[in-house]
């Protein structure tokens, strides 16, 4: 009886030991998977970061004399430039949204750098060309709206897109400043003054006209001209982005009579 007990408590002890050395050994394992993708993660967003200061590092020469004339809500992750003629950000919108003939000086105009939600859920990096009059405006509305999880679904530069308005807005991209005389004027319009901004265009059409005459820009926004419905992005008068621009002392097109513009802020 005796002799059996003791056989109990070895095999006992050499089963928890066993059992022990597993436990220790997972865990560790574990650990170690866990630190190893969090090492890779670092380091990619580290590479991230890299390549975007190496894509500005010559204008964030420039943001330092501009910071320092005391333009507020500048953040590591929310900036303005200012930026000349010899700058890699005027080679990308030289002949495209800074057209020739364009009356606007190069030092009214900023280059923003902004975060955004996109409808993926994940954070993008945004830019934006704006008038220095609204630049800080706009970094503190794009960052409150990061902040609230307000999703866009891309804002880069309408350059990318040749600067032309109806593919920029068909690929629901959100931009501010290109150059334009307003139709049968020599008025250069809002956008063209860079004090104009559409967001989520595509769910937020012009819309101008009713029934078989209705203009409706881009064209293929016919969904969502009915305001009545709803659905992620549309802007309206309980929309954040709404209550923010306005805040700023914006109007916004959907408020205009003649004609809607839903996507349109302007200052
Ligand atoms: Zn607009």
């Amino acid at each position: 009886m005796n002799k059996r007990f003791w056989l109990v408590i070895r095999q006992g002890i050499i089963v928890s030991l066993v059992f022990s050395i597993i436990l220790i050994g997972g865990c560790k394992k574990n650990s170690d998977i866990g630190k190893t993708s969090e090492v890779e993660f670092e380091v990619e967003t580290d590479t991230d970061s890299n390549s975007k200061l190496d894509e500005s590092s010559d204008k964030k020469l420039d943001s330092n004399s501009d910071s320092s004339s005391g333009s507020t809500g500048d953040t590591a992750d929310f900036y303005q430039l200012e930026f000349s003629r010899d700058s890699d950000i005027f080679a990308r919108i030289n002949g495209k949204s800074y057209k020739a003939d364009c009356t606007i000086p190069l030092s009214d105009l900023r280059y923003l750098h902004v975060l955004y939600i996109g409808f993926d859920n994940e954070t993008h990096q945004g830019e934006i060309i704006c008038n220095k009059a609204i630049a800080d405006d706009l970094l503190e509305i794009f960052e409150e709206l990061y902040d609230n999880s307000y999703q866009i679904e891309k804002i880069a530069l309408i350059d990318e897109y040749g600067a032309d308005d109806e593919a920029s807005m068909e690929a629901n991209n959100t931009s501010c400043f290109n150059y334009r005389t307003m139709t049968n004027s020599t008025k250069v319009s809002k956008h063209g003054q860079g004090l104009a901004i559409d967001i989520n265009p595509l769910y937020n059409p012009y819309v101008k006209g009713e029934g078989e005459s209705m203009i409706v820009e881009p064209t293929n926004a016919l969904e969502y001209v009915d305001r009545t419905k709803s659905y992620p992005g549309k802007i309206s008068h309980d929309d954040l982005a709404y209550q923010l621009f306005t805040a700023h002392g914006f109007s916004w097109g959907g408020d205009w009579n003649s004609l809607k513009d839903y996507q349109h802020f302007e200052k």
